[in-house]
Order: C-alpha cells, then sequence, then structure tokens
C-alpha cells in the first residue's frame, strides 16, 4: 500500500464519496530480531506446519515478532491456530469488494 498512495487516496476519495464506512488495514509487522517492519510470511516447516517467518532476518520465534492480521472480521494481534493461519495465508491483499456490498 505505501508504494501505490495514488491508488490508496482515490479508495479513500471513493469511500468518502459513497459509503462512508469502510477501512484499510495495513499489514505492519515487526521483528524485534532485526527490527523488519513489513509484512511476516506464513511458511510451512519441515512437517508442515505454518509457521510465521521474517523474511528479512528468517526468525520464526512468535515470541519475537508482532503480528496483527485481521480474522473474523477483527484485527487480533494473538496467534492463531493451524486453520486460522491457513485461511489468513491464502487471503489475498487485494480490495475486499463484499464488503462494499
Ligand atoms: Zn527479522
Amino acid at each position: 500500500m505505501q508504494n501505490n498512495i495514488q491508488a490508496v487516496l482515490a479508495l479513500m476519495k471513493h469511500i468518502y464519496k459513497t459509503i462512508m464506512y469502510a477501512e484499510l488495514n495495513t499489514k505492519s509487522d515487526f521483528c524485534q530480531v532485526c527490527g523488519y517492519d513489513g509484512e511476516i510470511q506464513i511458511v510451512e516447516d519441515e512437517h508442515g506446519k505454518l509457521i510465521w517467518r521474517c523474511p528479512n532476518c528468517g526468525n520464526t520465534d512468535q515470541d519475537k515478532m508482532n503480528v496483527a492480521r485481521r480474522t473474523c472480521g477483527y484485527i487480533g494481534t494473538q496467534f492463531w491456530n493451524q486453520g486460522r493461519t491457513q485461511e489468513i495465508k491464502e487471503s489475498s491483499a487485494s480490495v475486499n469488494t463484499a464488503s462494499l456490498l
């Protein structure tokens, strides 16, 4: 989102002129090991378990990272079970038009 400010502004104007009730969420995760500020990735470990990994330093210690994601309509910062993590992994970062209807 930070790489396309024009699109963000256009979306904000559209929201203001039409539905008035909408929001933009950024993925501003933080790695406490290396200071990375961006999107912590979900990857599979050697046993097929989904884990969170810093794309910058490879840190996978959940006690040393901050992750916030929207699940079930709420933004959470706790870590989730495998099913919910899979759901987060598969959700796209595009505009969710279903919520505009
Ligand atoms: Zn890191």
